[in-house]
């Protein structure tokens, strides 16, 4: 039972010591012992890196890093490491790449590293002329823009390109203007808002306009990365499964709820070396959504073919801001290891291996969609993870698991049922 004189006001909690907050936290949740050491224990990220990367820190949360095996991207063969809470999700990948080993493996592209920054400005009678007299400032922008990050301008980045559009809203025409910043390695997500704050009153200026929000936009349709899979008819198990695998598509295609299953798991792939990379998990989901609707209909993120020996093509084309720098890509030391393990130094190079295992990860999906069905892959470490649920500990995992999984019914109130006969069994 939860306390119900518990106070979500603590005054100086954000500046006590991690140690003393769980102490507080403690006292007023009621954490036995077991609870307080559980949290203390930060495991391999530095409680002191930890409490500089958020506020409020009382803990971590690990999850498992996995990595895939199997991989050529772009004739290289790459080990990538993937974090992630679900069961399947690197085992599918190891598959997929397995049977597109033959054919070469993976191969990516991408436009390069640009970021949009969205400088809304309100209040002009005269919205099309706003719009000129921006336009007309390209080179004071630019040179706003470069000076307020000299350092990305050292390392060859910087403002690329202006737009400006009058958009039509339910308050009447805004005056939307997109500064497009080559960010580099970095996801770029403070660079890019630093120089639209800094744009702001200049066009205030220019236009008589009031400037509202100054904020990067996550659909980074100008940071796309592409992804090019063959699968071979032989590899695959013939051409009923590659039918079956483009039905599959198809069906995700024309129908966003169908679509919009069929793209998570594209993200699981994606996100999963997202985070074992320390970029911004959330940044990506959002961008590669918002591009999954750009027609005006949600649609797959993926399109699959067959080509003209029969084989099945995957192609992934999908918006990719992370980054080698900034965030806490450079402060998390498991991080740094997984960059190390796939051997990427620039953040263009990142961004395609994570496209690549999006790809494998879709075929993987639709592969076992069209054939088996989802459950009987999933039942072998979804049937541990229920007999754990059950309470089973040690060596019972396996032998409820084994048992649940015989029974082909993979069932908490059943893990149950066989944890307590195998314990009255062993009394
Ligand atoms: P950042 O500001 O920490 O680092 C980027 C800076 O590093 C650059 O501006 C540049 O000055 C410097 N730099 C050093 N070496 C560089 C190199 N080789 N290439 C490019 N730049 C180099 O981080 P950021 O990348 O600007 O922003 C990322 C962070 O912003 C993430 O933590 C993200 O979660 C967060 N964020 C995201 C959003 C969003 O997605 N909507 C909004 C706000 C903040």
């Amino acid at each position: 039972m939860s306390k119900t004189n518990i106070t979500s006001r603590i005054p100086g909690f954000h500046s006590m010591s991690v140690e003393a907050r769980i102490a507080r936290l403690a006292e007023l949740t009621d954490l036995d012992e077991a609870a307080i050491a559980q949290l203390s224990n930060t495991g391999n990220l530095e409680v002191e890196t930890a409490d500089r990367m958020i506020e409020n820190v009382v803990g971590t949360m690990n999850i498992p890093v996995g990595v895939a095996t199997n991989l050529i991207v772009d004739g290289r063969e790459i080990l990538v490491p993937m974090a992630t809470e679900e069961s399947s999700v690197v085992a599918a990948v190891c598959n997929a790449a397995k049977q597109c080993r033959s054919a070469g493996g993976i191969a990516t592209s991408s436009s390069g590293p640009l970021m949009i920054a969205q400088v809304q400005l309100l209040g002009v009678s005269d919205p099309e002329n706003a719009r000129f007299k921006i336009l007309e400032r390209r080179e004071e922008i630019k040179a706003i823009c470069d000076e307020t990050d000299p350092v990305l301008l050292k390392f060859g980045g910087g403002f690329r390109d202006l737009e400006v559009r009058v958009l039509e809203t339910d308050d009447g025409p805004m005056v939307i203007t997109h500064l497009i910043v080559d960010t580099g390695d970095a996801m770029g997500a403070n660079a890019v808002n630093s120089m639209a704050e800094a744009v702001g009153p200049r066009i205030e200026a220019w236009t008589g306009g009031r400037v509202l929000l100054r904020i990067l936009s996550n659909l980074a349709d100008r940071r796309l990365v592409r992804a090019r899979g063959v699968w071979k008819l032989e590899n695959i198990g013939g051409a009923e499964v590659r039918d079956g695998m483009l039905s599959a598509f198809r069906f995700a295609d024309a129908d966003p709820y169908r679509a919009a299953t069929h793209n998570k798991g594209i993200m699981n792939g994606v996100t999963a070396v997202v985070m074992a990379s320390g970029n911004d998990t959330r940044a990506i989901e959002a961008g590669a959504h918002a591009f999954a609707a750009r027609s005006g209909r949600y649609r797959s993120l993926t399109r699959w073919e067959g080509d003209a020996e029969g084989n099945l093509v995957g192609l992934l084309e999908m918006p990719m801001a992370v980054g080698l720098v900034g965030g806490a890509t450079k402060i998390h030391p498991t991080a740094q290891t997984a960059l190390k393990i796939m051997g990427v130094s620039k953040a263009d190079e990142l961004a395609r291996v994570i496209a690549a295992v999006g790809l494998a990860q879709n075929f993987a999906a639709l592969k076992v969609l069209a054939t088996t069905g989802v459950q009987k892959g999933h039942m072998s470490l979804h049937a541990k993870n229920i007999a754990a649920m059950a309470g089973a500990l040690g060596e019972e995992v396996e032998l409820v698991a084994a048992k649940l999984k015989e029974m082909g019914k993979v069932r908490v109130d059943i893990a149950e049922r066989l944890l307590a006969e195998l314990r009255g069994g062993k009394a």
